[in-house]
């Protein structure tokens, strides 16, 4: 018989420092976001713990609308009667919070994008969800054309293109192609480096991921080389 389960001793540390630091420090703001919340960004980040949108933009509770999958896909609009969380989360940050800013946060060695690449021969569960949830990703394979050569550079592209195929994607819900539209609305395409804290932000000129602006010198030109247009 398995004993009954502990609430992990780390998020009850956590919570004890939380409570010590941050919210006592914030207690007036989170006393005012308990009123409502008005956040003017919405983030559509992947489940990686790697990749988390509150840390690399250092953002304080209440500023950011985060909704994560895996892979930070957004799939196009449909009205079928499937159960579709992340466009739950879309409406309600495009419609009610009145958000003025979607960043799709993609990122590198992303495991939804290389289990995509690299599919193992059987599913992690009968139902398979891994697969049909990156099933998303076909029309950014395509874009790209097959491997040709170095995977990590393949699967680097695949991710780039793949945000780009969620942009897209995006503006395909009727709510935000109206806002986009009128200028009420911006969609924003970035890519986090993980390992060398790098943020890539897609040009809408170009389409072309290129170094957030406030890097460190030596970390752009060390960038220059691999920058990379989907
Ligand atoms: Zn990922």
């Amino acid at each position: 018989m398995s004993s009954s389960p502990a609430f992990p001793e780390r998020l009850t540390q956590g919570y004890r420092a939380f409570l010590d630091d941050r919210f006592a420090r914030e207690r007036q703001r989170y006393e005012q976001l308990a009123e409502g919340q008005a956040p003017q960004i919405m983030v559509i980040s992947c489940c990686d713990s790697r990749v988390s949108p509150e840390v690399i933009f250092d953002a304080s509770p209440g500023e950011l609308f985060v909704v994560r999958n895996v892979a930070n896909l957004v799939p196009p609009y449909e009205t079928g009667g499937e159960y579709h969380g992340t466009s739950a989360a879309l409406e309600f940050a495009v419609q009610a919070l009145k958000v003025r800013h979607i960043v799709v946060l993609g990122h590198a060695r992303c495991g939804g994008i290389r289990a995509f690449a690299a599919p193992s021969e059987e599913p992690l569960s009968p139902g398979d969800f891994i697969g049909r949830w990156m099933n998303l990703v076909t029309p950014a394979a395509e874009r790209i054309g097959p491997p040709d050569g170095d995977l990590t550079d393949y699967l680097t592209r695949l991710e780039l293109a793949a945000i780009e195929n969620s942009l897209k994607n995006l503006m395909t819900f009727p709510c935000v192609r109206i806002l986009t539209e009128r200028g009420r609305l911006q969609l924003h395409g970035a890519y986090f480096g993980i390992a060398n804290g790098v943020l890539m932000v897609r040009n809408p000129e170009t389409g072309a991921f290129e170094p957030a602006t406030d890097l460190m010198p030596e970390r752009v030109s060390m960038l220059r080389a691999t920058t990379v247009t989907p």
